[in-house]
């Protein structure tokens, strides 16, 4: 399906799924050869070793008030039953089966099979997908939009860091047996298996704070990292429980399973900047994204169009202030600067590599990229009217970055000013 967000990447035919082994988290783990080159061995032990130095010298940014504020983010995102991208998707609370924690003794089954009623009806798409708009706002996302799925975006193969296990994601229509397949399935050789009418995504998106982030490159920054992916971990497998609750298929996801940048953007939720994220009309790249797949009756939203490829094409601020240049000053290109990246698509790729050195070498990671945006400023009367005129012109756009820079906007501020001491 040539949805409006593939066509805006103009992808090439020689497009393919992308595998998640070749990210590079996973790649710290198993590329050998990744790792002597940059010595980056386990990229998570070698993070908390540099952190826990960073600590005891108590470096600005990195003491431990500091510290102890961005571990404390991570409380619920690395509970054993919690982490997804890293986990790999159908595992713990971003289980593909229902986990029917509040109903008939845990079960395990949802409330509409536990009280044997008819799966809800749905005869106002509309107002339905309107109500679980709602509902992901109330259980804590920012921002909800709602996209039909494109097949290209899912990953090929799934892959976990901890376990070191995987297998191939397909759907239940190129199975011998698709009616075997009604509801979301893992095979003992460890393929997944989506049922095909699985064809709408709910995209939710989770504000990282805009005074925190300010702070980047260090741990209170960090602490809205880790809040983006505990605030995940709590609404997504909730709102998946609730459509499960109502008779219906949904596979939450974090990291894992999909890209969720394009679906983002296909949901509505905003363009891609040259900084390689989602950005936002009101938030910039300060929304942390996670999705759900479902079967259930949805409208889809429609992508927006706010001038941001053509202001990134004479902005470049991202790439000025990120500290291991791995955001590109060049333009758009469908070929990727390393195995990492997934060549075909038309975008600004990100050298991902040397943000990973850097983020190691920090023992924290960085925000920069979010932080120097131009768009990350929170709303007000003047940045909404100059997000308006970008919206519709590219006349002024060297002029609204020689002013954003002249009014010391993207630079780093202390943790002091943070902590109020
Ligand atoms: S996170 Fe930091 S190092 Fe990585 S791309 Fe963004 S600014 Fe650069
Ligand atoms: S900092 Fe500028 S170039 Fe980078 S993503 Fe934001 S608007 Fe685009």
């Amino acid at each position: 399906m040539a949805t409006q967000t593939s066509r805006k990447y103009r992808l090439r035919d020689d497009y393919r799924r992308f595998d998640q082994k070749n990210e590079m988290f996973c790649r710290s783990i198993w590329d050998t050869e990744f790792a002597e080159t940059l010595s980056v061995p386990n990229y998570a032990k070698a993070m908390i070793s540099r952190a826990l130095e960073q600590v005891k010298a108590g470096h600005e940014g990195f003491a431990l008030r500091e510290m102890a504020l961005c571990w404390a983010s991570w409380t619920i995102a690395s509970m054993e039953n919690a982490g997804s991208g890293w986990r790999g998707g159908n595992r713990g609370l971003f289980s593909w089966e229902p986990l029917g924690a509040s109903t008939a003794a845990h079960s395990g089954d949802p409330l509409w099979r536990v009280a044997g009623v008819d799966a809800e009806d749905v005869d106002d798409v509309v107002a339905v997908t309107g109500s679980i708009k709602k509902i992901g706002r109330a259980f804590g996302a920012t921002e909800v939009g709602v996209a039909g799925l494109d097949r290209r975006w899912v990953y090929s193969n799934w892959w976990s860091r901890y376990t070191q296990e995987g297998g191939e994601i397909r759907f239940s229509d190129e199975m011998e047996d698709p009616e075997a397949y009604m509801e979301p399935t893992e095979l003992a050789d460890g393929t997944r298996v989506i049922p095909a009418d699985m064809k709408n995504v709910i995209v939710l998106g989770f504000e990282r704070g805009y005074e925190a982030i300010d702070t980047s490159p260090d741990s209170v920054a960090g602490c809205e990292t880790g809040m983006g992916y505990s605030k995940m971990a709590f609404t997504t497998p909730t709102l998946a429980e609730y459509i499960r609750n109502l008779g219906y298929n949904a596979i939450p996801m974090g990291n894992d399973t999909a890209l969720s940048v394009p679906m983002a953007i296909e949901a509505g939720l905003g363009q891609l900047g040259r900084n390689g994220l989602l950005v936002n009309p009101k938030h910039g790249s300060r929304l942390a994204l996670s999705k759900i797949l479902t079967d259930m009756p949805l409208v889809h939203d429609s992508p927006v169009e706010v001038g941001l490829t053509e202001f990134c094409d004479v902005c470049k601020k991202c790439a000025k202030h990120c500290p291991s240049q791995a955001i590109s000053y060049e333009e758009r290109s469908h070929e990727g600067q390393t195995f990492s990246n997934n060549p075909g698509s038309l975008k600004w790729y990100l050298h991902p590599e040397k943000c990973m050195r850097f983020w190691t070498d920090l023992g924290e990671d960085c925000s920069n990229c979010l932080r120097s945006c131009a768009f990350n400023k929170p709303p007000g009367i003047l940045h909404d009217v100059v997000r308006g005129i970008i919206a519709n012109t590219s006349a002024f756009n060297r002029l609204f970055v020689w002013l954003d820079d002249a009014m010391g906007y993207g630079k780093k501020k202390s943790s002091s000013s943070f902590f109020g001491y």
